[in-house]
């Protein structure tokens, strides 16, 4: 699991800069979210071969009323599901009122904190470090954020804490099979899917150790295959009958979509396809997860009314056609067993090894059937093309002037390399390396 990170303080003292720095973002994601402030961002980043996931409270003044004590709730929130906090202030501004609210907020809350003391350019440090030590805060980092001053020195404290990643897949983790997360919006009907996926099988569950933000992992055995699920719906177990109510939280479906090998996405059939579907959508694509569309509440509707959202989403699931789309009522288990089909074709398509010679010869083939073109007088040239990696497959071709090619020549030989290599319900990368 990546550590969560959150950045907290008033308005104006350089979070965003700082989460700029920091991330590559997810906003577009959160903007859409009902409930959620419209500044909270979130964004996953990575340093010195490590990674986190960053949350950017948008301002909290500890002061607010009315609409604003609302934002600052969901800041709360946020900063619940971290585990490590960084307060920031602004070194010219020296310590406020708020800043001393602030950190006592934290400091009852029990998170691990670090003082960031951002905009240091220009001023005293020693002089300005003194006064922050006020708040009992041990950990005090001054950074310019705008030049990325200090911010080493802070990420390396922030991070030392938390175990290294294990880069080689375990044995352990090989023999739990295909790793499944099951996302959508609140209410899609997650809970009741995921009860269905695991139908009257032998469900080995367990709980991954750490706060209430994690997903349960559950491990099961199907006609002897070996699976996970990643429920992000939270605790529902068969046996546990007692419905624990559990908040739709953003952090957790961003690392299980991370952790998962395939995402089975669904969509209520009722209410057709809403942003908050597609900026999912969106974001698994980004990570390059394998992709299974459902879409969920099938039953009692009008043939009339089914045709025509078929029809709809026919229309404007066109940009994720490599993925299959399924038809389901969780509740009835209607159509359920067919997503094991989907999952398993996906998961091979995603994780299938793909040969330098049969990669080169597609591109060869692509090349001859339409060239790229020529760039201040010389044709862009394509020689040969090697596979970059798994799940999802990236493959990485070689040539000249490759900075040029065009995005539509790119999803011409993605089409290309997707159709010789039946890599369906996976996304593809295509990247390019210059020999000059
Ligand atoms: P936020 O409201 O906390 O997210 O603050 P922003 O990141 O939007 O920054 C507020 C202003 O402070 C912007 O004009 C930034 O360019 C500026 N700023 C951020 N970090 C620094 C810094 O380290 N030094 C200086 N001089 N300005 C900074
Ligand atoms: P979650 O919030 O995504 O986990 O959604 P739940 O699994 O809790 O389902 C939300 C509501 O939708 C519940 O009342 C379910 O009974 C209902 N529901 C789930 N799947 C279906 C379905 O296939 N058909 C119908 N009609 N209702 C469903």
């Amino acid at each position: 699991m990546v550590p969560v990170i959150a950045l907290v303080g008033r308005p104006n003292v350089g979070k965003s800069t700082l989460f700029n720095r920091l991330t590559k973002s997810h906003d577009a994601l959160v903007a859409n979210y009902p409930g959620l402030t419209r500044d909270r961002k979130y964004g996953e980043g990575e340093f010195q071969g490590r990674r986190y996931m960053l949350i950017d409270t948008g301002g909290i003044t500890g002061e607010e009323e009315g609409i604003d004590s609302a934002m600052a709730m969901q800041s709360m929130q946020a900063i619940e599901e971290a585990d490590a906090v960084l307060l920031v202030v602004d070194s010219r501004d020296g310590l406020t009122p708020v800043d001393r609210r602030l950190a006592e907020e934290m400091r009852s809350n029990g998170r691990k904190v670090y003082l960031v003391a951002n905009k240091i350019d220009g001023i005293n440090p020693d002089v300005a470090m003194a006064e922050f030590f006020e708040l009992g805060i041990p950990e005090v980092y001054p950074t310019t954020a705008t030049h990325g001053r200090g911010v080493r020195q802070l990420m390396e404290a922030v991070l030392s804490p938390f175990p290294e990643e294990e880069l080689v897949e375990s044995e352990e983790e090989a023999e739990r099979g295909i790793k499944i997360a099951v996302i959508g919006r609140p209410n899609v009907g997650k809970s009741t899917l995921v009860n269905r996926l695991l139908g009257e099988e032998r469900v080995v569950v367990f709980d991954m150790p750490g706060t209430t933000r994690d997903s349960v992992y559950i491990d099961y055995e199907r006609d002897g295959k070996n699976y996970t699920l990643i429920d992000t719906a939270g605790i529902r177990r068969r046996k546990n009958i007692k419905l624990a109510v559990e908040k739709f939280s953003i952090v957790k479906t961003l690392q299980a979509i991370e952790d998962a090998n395939v995402v089975v996405l669904l969509i209520d059939a009722r209410e057709g396809l809403v942003d908050q579907d597609l900026h999912l959508m969106g974001t698994t694509i980004e990570s390059g997860r394998a992709l299974v569309l459902a879409v969920n509440k099938w039953d009692g509707l009008e043939a009339d009314n089914k045709a025509w959202i078929k029809t709809e989403l026919e229309r404007r699931l066109r940009f994720v056609d490599f993925a299959d789309v399924h038809f389901i009522s969780a509740l009835h288990g209607t159509g359920v067993g067919h997503l094991y089909e989907s999952i398993e074709k996906a998961f091979a398509a995603a994780t299938d090894k793909l040969g330098t010679n049969r990669l080169t010869r597609i591109l060869q083939d692509a090349v001859t059937e339409h060239q790229p073109p020529m760039v201040r007088g010389r044709r862009i040239k394509l020689r040969y093309a090697h596979a970059g990696g798994q799940n999802p497959p990236v493959i990485v071709i070689h040539g000249n002037q490759t900075e040029e090619v065009p995005s539509h020549y790119t999803r011409y030989l993605e089409k290309l390399f997707r159709k010789a290599l039946d890599l369906h319900g996976t996304p593809v990368r295509i990247e390019y390396r210059s020999s000059e």
